[in-house]
C-alpha cells in the first residue's frame, strides 16, 4: 500500500493530529472535518499576524488590531475543539472571526475596491472542508449577501475613503497572498484526504484479515473456509479441475486439555496450525474448522494425490517434540479425506470427509482414510 503524500505534510499530519482530542479521532468523518478545521485555524494564526504588521507599516493600526483580535478568535475557535471535542462549535468561531474581520476591513479601505472582499472566498471553503453540505451552504449566501450589501452600500456612498493611501501596493499583496493561501490550502486538504484514505484502506486490510482469520491459531475460520470450498466448486464446475477436502482431527486431544490444561491444549493447537501451514504449497487452502478439527482444500489434486500428501503432513506432525509436555510421546492426528464431486453440495462433501475421519480413528488413529465416493 502507498501513501501518496510529500514528506513535509506527513510529518504535518501528526502536529494536526496532536491537536484534534481522541474522541474525534475514533470516527474517520469526525477525523476529516476536524483535520481540515485545524489546518484552516493553523494558517489563519500563521496569516494574520502578518497582515496585522503590514498594516502596521501601511498606518492603518486599527486593522493591525482587527487582525490581532482575528487571530485571537482562530486560537480560541482550536481550544473550543478541545474543550468541546466537537468540530461544528470550533468551525463556526473560527468562520464568524474571518467573516466579521474582512467585513469591518472591507469597510474601513473603502468598500468593493477593498483587496479584502474577494478573501470572503475562504468562508465557504472552510465550511465545506470542515463540515459539509448544509454549512457549506449557509456560508456560501451569507458570503454571497455580504458581497451583494458592500456593492449596494458601495453605490450608495455609504463606505468612508480607505484609510490606507498606498491601496496599489495592498491590493498586490493581498491578491498575490490570497491565490497562494487557497492554492496552499487546497494542496494539504487534497493531501490530508489522501492519508486519511490510506488510514481507511489500513483499517479495512485490518478488518477483513480479523474477519477471515481464527483468533487463535491466526490459519482460516470456518467462514472463509467454506467460502473458498464454495468458490472451488463453482470453478471445478467451470473446468472439472480436481479438488480434495481433508477433515483433520487431534488424536485424544481430550488428554492433553486433562494432563497439561487448557491453555497448553490451545498452544498444542497453534503449533499444530503453524506446522501444517508450513507444509502445505501457496495454493492450498488450511483453516481451523472447529475445536481440535481443521479443514484442508487440496486445489489440483485428486483423491490419491490428497491422500498421500494429507499422509505427509501426518508423519510432519507425529515427528514434532513437546518438550514441555513430558508425559505425551507424540500429538497425533487422523485425518478423512474426500474429493469433490459434481453435482454435490459442500455439506455434502464435507459429510464425506467426516465419515472417512471417523473410519481412519476407528481403524486406530493417526492414520488417513479417502472417502470412496
Ligand atoms: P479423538 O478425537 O481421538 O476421538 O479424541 P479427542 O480427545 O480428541 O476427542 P474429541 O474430539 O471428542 O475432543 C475434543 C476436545 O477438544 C474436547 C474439547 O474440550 C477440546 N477443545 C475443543 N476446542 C478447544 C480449544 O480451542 N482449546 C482447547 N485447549 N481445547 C479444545
Ligand atoms: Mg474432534
Ligand atoms: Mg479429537
Amino acid at each position: 500500500m502507498e501513501l501518496r503524500a510529500s514528506p513535509v505534510i506527513q510529518r504535518f499530519v501528526p502536529v494536526v493530529a496532536r491537536l484534534i482530542p481522541e474522541s474525534l479521532r475514533q470516527k474517520p468523518a469526525d477525523l476529516w472535518k476536524a483535520e481540515n478545521l485545524v489546518i484552516a485555524s493553523v494558517m489563519a494564526i500563521l496569516i494574520m499576524p502578518a497582515y496585522g504588521y503590514f498594516y502596521h507599516v501601511l498606518g492603518d493600526d486599527v486593522n493591525t488590531l482587527l487582525c490581532m483580535l482575528a487571530t485571537l478568535g482562530s486560537l480560541i475557535s482550536l481550544l473550543i475543539l478541545r474543550w468541546t471535542q466537537k468540530v461544528a462549535g470550533a468551525r463556526e468561531v473560527l468562520l464568524i472571526t474571518i467573516y466579521g474581520l474582512l467585513i469591518a476591513m472591507t469597510c474601513r479601505l473603502g468598500g468593493v475596491s477593498a483587496p479584502t472582499v474577494i478573501w470572503l472566498a475562504v468562508c465557504p471553503l472552510i465550511a465545506t472542508t470542515a463540515g459539509g453540505l448544509r454549512p457549506a451552504l449557509v456560508w456560501s449566501g451569507l458570503t454571497f449577501l455580504a458581497v451583494v450589501v458592500i456593492h449596494i452600500m458601495d453605490i450608495a456612498g455609504s463606505f468612508p475613503k480607505a484609510v490606507v493611501t498606498d491601496m496599489r501596493i495592498l491590493t498586490t499583496v493581498s491578491t498575490i497572498s490570497f491565490v497562494m493561501t487557497v492554492a496552499v490550502f487546497i494542496l494539504v486538504f487534497y493531501q490530508v484526504n489522501s492519508i486519511a484514505i490510506f488510514r481507511l484502506d489500513q483499517a479495512l486490510t485490518i478488518i477483513r484479515d480479523l474477519a477471515i482469520r481464527d483468533e487463535l491459531t491466526g490459519v482460516f475460520n470456518r467462514r472463509e473456509l467454506i467460502r473458498i470450498a464454495e468458490q472451488e466448486k463453482e470453478r471445478f464446475e467451470r473446468h472439472e479441475s480436481p479438488f480434495c477436502l481433508c477433515l483433520i482431527d487431534v488424536d485424544y486431544f481430550k488428554r492433553i486439555n486433562d494432563t497439561y490444561g487448557h491453555a497448553a491444549g490451545d498452544q498444542v493447537l497453534k503449533r499444530l496450525a503453524g506446522k501444517i501451514r508450513e507444509e502445505i504449497r501457496s495454493t492450498d487452502y488450511f483453516g481451523r474448522y472447529g475445536g481440535e478439527e481443521f479443514l484442508l482444500l487440496l486445489l489440483g489434486s485428486d483423491a490419491a494425490a490428497a491422500a498421500s500428501f494429507s499422509d505427509r503432513i501426518r508423519e510432519a506432525i507425529e515427528a514434532l517434540s513437546f518438550d514441555n509436555m513430558p508425559d505425551i510421546a507424540s500429538v497425533t492426528i487422523s485425518i478423512g479425506v474426500a474429493q469433490y464431486l459434481s453435482g454435490e453440495t459442500i455439506e455434502q462433501a464435507l459429510k464425506r470427509a467426516d465419515s472417512a475421519l471417523y473410519l481412519a480413528k476407528n481403524a486406530g488413529r493417526n492414520r488417513v482414510a479417502v472417502d470412496a465416493g
